[in-house]
């Protein structure tokens, strides 16, 4: 099985960092931000549309 690493970034704090797709919930659902807190959809946090394409290609 391949690691596959997706950034993310905070849309308030600007915070950056990378985490497996497999430990993340799903697009839709709410995730809080390990720096400020604050709370948006997974797809607010994904850094680039790449990141976004990774995501949704592991999630099927
Ligand atoms: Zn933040």
């Amino acid at each position: 099985m391949t690691e596959t690493w997706i950034n993310l970034s905070c849309p308030r704090c600007n915070k950056t960092w990378s985490d497996s797709p497999t430990d993340l919930p799903d697009l839709d659902t709410e995730f809080t931000c390990p720096e400020c807190e604050v709370v948006a959809t997974m797809a607010e946090f994904l850094k680039t549309s790449r990141d976004l394409e990774i995501y949704k290609s592991l999630a099927d």
